[in-house]
């Protein structure tokens, strides 16, 4: 296969680089991550490389996924045991593969960051540290913010008591973590920068393997991540990166654009290569974003073209309520279906992750399956969890973040008084929650000890068994089917439970245990976990990547950081108000509201052909009503790329909408007013939750009717969908 025939002139140029570090900055669409991919596949293909030889970093499970496919869709190689994939995925098999060298146990297990508040908050109150004065998400923000900085507690500089206080935490944190042979997400990384620092076998091994390294999205590397690359560098291996400054949107995630100005000088990059062809999307969607993007100030500035041609212009909504948003967003996807597109070609983004929640609903009644990435995945629903904590425990019973969790789920008689005693006892002989369980005594002690057994004889009956069997038996035992089956919504949570076991043997088909793995065997360093403990990270890393509905054809819902790297036919973006979309959180920030723009940015540039952007006058978030102002980033649209749906919305930044204005409606406006006068009878909206008295909680639908004959759809759950006539409905709002 020519691997070269479909790239222009720069591309080809960047992906037959000779082995030198390289720095392809360009925008979006324009085709860095083909360029990348095909490298791989040129080296290969030449004979330059070994696959073993490769080491690639991607953003997200999914993009790394994406660029396994492709490799093998251009090469007839074998891609599993290749190092491509997240900075954690790479840094948590580095660990795994040489745990003992960097001070863990086999069975590590993976803290997400629920797990991690969860943990802090564990600590604050066995230290009876006032949660007021340092509120657990501070200390959290602390301690990940010092590990992506590369500093342990020990480098912290100290400056004031205040100060001093959260050195002490991150000590005790730190020492909690060890104990308990867990790690956090920025451990992983930090973790593995120390070992390879300490160890200089190791890190001359890995030198020695790793003769190119490719990232993808270089802007959002961190300091940590751009260190760790240059262990891996050692001053004789070639990085090859590429990015585009304008898409930089992790800044508060540490992320630090100035590693590109660092890595050219610190590599001393010859190769800068620029892309300005943007093969994505049409001229209009490709003016809308290229004009909202001169607004920032700070960039290094680099234009795109298409020779695509115009298009379809950008499409505006503005809509009177978030549930209408929703309606008119369900109608756009129809009509778009009757086109003959699949649903998986259409995404629609969204700021916050609670905006999902009304579309969901809308899409739901509309029966147009979709699929949510982020937000409350698979993996983080409770029953999950406990399902998990089960299985962690079998894996490492000094777990206590696991222990906590399930020691009396489903209860067992063991209350909080009990569990005190035993951390007590725990920490005088710092020891692991399960392992202090032999010195209880009494009642209690014969509780959990009923619970260590428990756990005890799960490992001792599961050693041998497939993974699926392993995870049936857990759940089996545990007493969590029984405790289900007597719960209201419980049927849901044995369904998701039974999916989990179908979810472990579909891991254990994918990963290829069992099968021998080609291109990692005699190969020391890449010794594959046990399937229990490889399916114990998938679910820690890959959360909400391997939904139920995987293979279905899908509408895709995520924000808009999650759609970094993608592109689809058509795009939604929701929730152009001022405070949502920027976000009122970055207005307080310095460089907040550029890295908003960079984020709409991205955002537009995810369609090919079809952008749509939608705004609400009034929305229902986090409980509240909100009345947003436009979005400023509206009016940075250039006309001549744009056409309003609906009548433009007041023009100007920070404009009250132009209807309710003419109305004379107040902008201070009373909870009731906007969406009062659009259904005067009543008083419900579309996406307002509601209480019944018999049904219970549930989303209003749809509206009908007025007067005594006005009626409501409300959507109960588990109670299903139905009408009801308001006149005599015991309805009032949740
Ligand atoms: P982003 O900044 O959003 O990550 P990108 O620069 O990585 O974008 P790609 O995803 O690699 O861009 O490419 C965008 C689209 O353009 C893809 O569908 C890709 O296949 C296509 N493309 C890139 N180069 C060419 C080319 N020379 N000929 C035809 N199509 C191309
Ligand atoms: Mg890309």
């Amino acid at each position: 296969m020519n691997l070269l025939q479909n790239l222009n002139e720069q591309q080809l140029a960047a992906v037959t680089l000779p082995n030198q570090s390289a720095l392809i900055l360009a925008g979006a669409g324009s085709g860095k991550t083909r360029v990348l991919t095909t490298r791989i596949a040129w080296l290969i293909q030449t004979g330059q490389l070994s696959p073993q030889s490769v080491l690639a970093v991607t953003f997200t499970n999914k993009a790394a996924k994406e660029m396994l496919a492709r490799l093998s869709a251009m090469l007839p190689i074998n891609t599993r045991g290749m190092w491509i994939g997240t900075f954690h995925g790479l840094c948590n098999r580095m660990l795994r593969a040489h745990h003992r060298e960097a001070g863990l146990p086999s069975t590590f297990q993976i803290l997400d960051s629920a797990d991690q508040l969860g943990a802090i908050k564990r600590l604050l109150k066995a230290n009876n540290i006032d949660d007021e004065r340092y509120p657990p998400r501070n200390v959290q923000q602390f301690i990940n913010g010092s590990k992506e900085a590369g500093l342990r507690a020990k480098d912290v500089e100290v400056n004031d008591d205040f100060n001093r206080r959260f050195v002490e935490l991150y000590t005790l944190y730190d020492a909690q973590c060890n104990r308990e042979g867990v790690c956090d997400f920025a451990e992983l990384l930090l973790r593995c920068h120390e070992l390879l620092d300490r160890n200089e076998i190791l890190r001359q091994h890995y030198q020695d393997r790793f003769r190119h390294i490719l990232v993808d999205e270089f802007q959002d590397t961190n300091r940590l991540q751009y260190a760790w690359l240059k262990q891996l560098a050692g001053g004789r291996n070639a990085i090859f990166a590429v990015g585009d400054d304008d898409q930089s949107i992790y800044a508060f995630r540490g992320a630090n654009v100035g590693n590109m100005s660092d890595f050219e000088r610190e590599f001393r990059v010859q190769n800068l290569i620029k892309l300005e062809q943007n093969y994505r999307s049409v001229g209009h969607i490709l003016n809308a974003a290229n004009a909202l993007i001169a607004n920032n100030a700070r960039r290094l500035g680099k234009e795109l073209w298409t020779d695509a041609g115009e298009g379809e212009p950008v499409r505006i909504y503005e809509a009177q309520t978030d549930g209408y948003e929703a309606a008119w967003l369900v109608d756009e996807v129809k009509g778009l279906i009757a086109e003959g597109r699949a649903r998986s070609e259409m995404a629609v983004l969204y700021r916050s992750n609670a905006q999902s929640r009304v579309i969901e609903h809308a899409l739901f009644n509309a029966g147009i399956p979709y699929r949510v990435y982020g937000g409350l995945r698979f993996f983080e629903r409770a029953e999950i969890k406990h399902a998990l904590a089960y299985l962690r425990l079998i894996e490492n019973p000094a777990d206590d973040t696991a222990f906590l969790r399930v020691v009396n789920f489903p209860p067992r008689g063991i209350g909080a008084r009990t569990l005190e005693q035993l951390a007590d006892a725990a920490r005088a002989t710092s020891a692991s929650l399960y392992a202090a369980v032999g010195g209880m005594t009494g009642k209690a002690g014969a509780n959990l000890g009923g619970f260590v057994k428990l756990i005890e004889s799960l490992r001792f009956e599961t050693v041998n068994l497939p993974l699926s069997e392993i995870v049936d038996a857990a759940i089996q035992r545990s007493g969590l089917i029984q405790h289900y089956q007597n719960e209201k919504e419980g049927q849901e949570r044995i369904e998701n439970l039974s999916e989990l076991v179908n979810a472990a043997a579909a891991f254990v088909q994918e990963e290829g245990y069992g099968a021998d793995a080609p291109g990692t065997q005699g190969e020391a360093e890449t010794a594959i976990p046990s399937p229990l403990a490889g399916f114990l990270s998938h679910a820690s890393l890959e959360a909400g990547d391997n939904q139920a509905e995987a293979g279905q054809d899908a509408l895709q819902l995520m924000t808009v950081h999650a759609a970094k790297g993608l592109e689809f036919f058509a795009v939604f973006v929701t929730g152009l108000e001022e405070g949502l979309f920027p976000h009122e959180n970055s207005l307080t920030e310095l460089d907040g509201l550029e890295e908003e723009r960079r984020l709409m940015y991205v955002a537009i540039t995810r369609a090919r052909r079809r952008l749509y952007v939608s705004l609400a006058q009034s929305r229902l978030l986090h409980g509240q009503t909100r009345y947003g102002l436009k979005s400023r980033f509206l009016d940075e649209l250039p006309e001549q790329a744009v056409k309003w749906l609906t009548p433009r919305a007041g023009a100007g930044t920070g404009g009250r909408f132009g209807q309710w204005h003419d109305a004379g409606v107040k902008p201070a406006a009373s909870a009731a007013s906007p969406a009062a006068r659009s259904q005067p009878t009543h008083g419900f909206r579309i996406g307002q939750s509601v209480r019944h008295s018999k049904f219970g909680d549930g989303v209003v639908v749809s509206l009908e009717g007025s007067g005594d004959d006005a009626r409501v759809q409300v959507n109960f759950g588990v109670h299903g969908v139905k009408w009801l006539l308001l006149a005599v409905a015991k309805l009032v709002a949740a």
